[in-house]
């Protein structure tokens, strides 16, 4: 597989924000977003070629329980069943970062698996190539996470929640340094009538506080 890093450190969003995970972040990428953080990991950056043995054996270097396969987009990798079935097997817990392009209904049925799958929102430019069919098979334990910048994003989030009877947690992710985060927090205050507010989320990308906006490998 062509993997751009393997580190460890904090995660810095979703569910298991603040825990010690390691990540596997793969090369490649069907989107091009806009706001995009994370360019080294698009075709043709600086990879290596790695089997999944190999990629165990850097994994348990580190010896966390919970890892994060992200990019990129890693849905996109041939044998990635292959990865995720021989880390299952061991006994990790999965979180897998996806753009919400790719149908995952491969990918709900393994056991330790957590999907995080982004709502490409219009400020991206990619949301006409959402797969929306998953947003009726993400489970009660995934993670829908739209990524907003600006006051369109926030509308159109608030349109997918309201025709939508989603299962999953809902986590509102602000492009770092892009809109006020005050702005965020006085729309779910607005809304909080019209939503299971139990299932929103504000997150702030932690990764990004503590070391900057575009520190890699942390
Ligand atoms: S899906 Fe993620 S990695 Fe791909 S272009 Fe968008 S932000 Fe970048």
């Amino acid at each position: 597989m062509k993997v751009i890093e393997i580190f460890n450190s904090i995660e810095g969003e979703g569910k298991r924000a603040g825990k010690i995970t390691t990540f596997i972040r793969l090369e490649g990428c069907n989107c091009r977003c806009f706001y995009c953080d994370t360019k080294y990991s698009y075709e043709n950056s600086i990879f290596v070629e790695m089997t999944i043995s190999e990629i165990l054996n850097e994994v348990k270097k580190f010896g966390a329980n919970f890892i994060t396969i992200t990019g990129g987009e890693p849905l996109i990798h041939e044998n990635i069943n292959d990865l995720i079935l021989k880390l299952t097997s061991l006994d990790y817990k999965i979180n897998i970062e996806t753009n919400g392009t790719i149908d995952i209904k491969n990918f709900i049925n393994y056991d330790n698996i957590l999907i995080t799958m982004d709502y490409k929102c219009p400020s991206s430019g990619m949301e006409k190539r959402m797969n929306l069919n998953n947003l009726k098979i993400l489970r009660e334990s995934d993670v829908l996470k739209f990524v907003v910048q600006n006051s369109k994003d926030l509308k159109k989030m608030e349109k997918i929640l309201i025709e939508n009877d989603l299962k999953c947690d809902i986590y509102i992710s602000p492009v770092f340094g892009k809109i006020d985060y005050k702005e965020i927090v006085e729309f779910m205050k607005v809304n909080q009538k019209k939503f299971n507010m139990e299932k929103l989320t504000f997150q702030l990308q932690l990764h990004k506080i503590i070391w900057g906006e575009n520190e890699k490998g942390v």
